[in-house]
């Protein structure tokens, strides 16, 4: 039995599963099987969205399913934690791109968005996710964006493939009006990360031919992820193109004894509210009682 809570990571977010799903099938996918699962309820989802407007956590993730999905709903989730620092992520399809990057130009709230594209080409990418827009239209968002790519397994990330992925996504950062505008975020499968090897970065053949090719910059970490961040050499440092391989791992609630160290807090598409991705809730109201605004 849990007694007690701290909270972990110094980024500490409420990821929020929007009460739509989407039309791909990625073979990652760590959300499909829920959608199945559980029913979704907008109003539940609202109303455990209140409680976190009354917190004190100041951070906020919508994800999915496929936010872009309904633009109508989304403006009503938006527009009850327009006051915290959001983000969202999508695969971006065509249906509603337009209506959905003028939301995300006109939220302040919006800090970034996260937009997966998992392969080299956009061609390669439109057979895995459906209906994708071209990458051309991402360079018309105003927002930082983070191209996530997923990979099964670290092969995939050959030091051929991130020059690929480099290579497609400075072009689009240029576009956009900078190589701050954008950053490669490639990272492993959630679902498959062996928890032991969570920190083994130094072993890891990727980390290595990234620090021969490209700037190592940083690496931070915490007891459920691991990030190490590169940068291509130029005269500017604040004009490169930046990529990052991030580990992380499926849950993420850290026991010592009876107390839980919470890095993620989860509102279900159902509007459970869960501080792991298993579902996992025990003793939440003393979590949710100490996270409370004091007026
Ligand atoms: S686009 Fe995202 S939510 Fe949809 S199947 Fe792929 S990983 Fe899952």
């Amino acid at each position: 039995m849990v007694s007690d809570f701290t909270i972990g990571r110094s980024d500490f977010s409420v990821t929020v599963y929007v009460p739509w799903d989407c039309t791909n099938r990625c073979k990652f996918c760590s959300s499909k099987e829920d959608y199945k699962k559980r029913r979704c309820d907008f109003s539940k989802i609202k109303e455990s969205l209140m409680l976190i407007r009354d917190s004190i956590l100041p951070i906020v993730v919508f994800t999915g399913g496929e936010p872009s999905a309904n633009p109508k709903m989304l403006r009503e989730l938006l527009s009850i934690v327009d006051d915290k620092i959001v983000y969202i992520n999508t695969s971006l399809p065509k249906k509603n791109s337009d209506e959905f990057i003028d939301i995300v130009n006109r939220y302040d709230c919006i800090k970034s968005i996260s937009i997966s594209r998992h392969k080299t080409t956009y061609e390669e990418d439109l057979e895995l996710l459906h209906d994708i827009v071209q990458d051309e239209v991402i360079a018309t968002i105003k927002k930082p964006v983070r191209i996530n790519v997923v990979s099964q397994n670290e092969e995939t990330f050959s030091i051929e493939n991130v020059k690929k992925y480099v290579e497609r996504w400075e072009r689009i950062a240029t576009l956009k009006g900078g190589m701050d505008t954008l950053v490669l975020n490639m990272r492993s499968d959630y679902v498959r990360q062996d928890r032991s090897k969570l920190h083994e970065m130094t072993e890891c053949t990727l980390i290595n031919e990234l620090a021969q090719t490209y700037f190592y910059e940083s690496h931070t970490f915490c007891n459920v992820c691991d990030t190490c961040t590169f940068s291509k050499i130029g005269e500017n440092k604040e004009k490169v193109f930046r990529m990052q391989y991030h580990r992380g791992i499926m849950n993420t609630a850290v026991y010592f004894g009876n107390i839980a160290e919470l890095n993620d807090l989860i509102i279900f598409q159902n509007g459970d509210i869960c501080y792991d991705w298993d579902g996992t809730s025990d003793n939440i109201s003393k979590f949710l009682n100490m996270i409370k605004k004091q007026s």
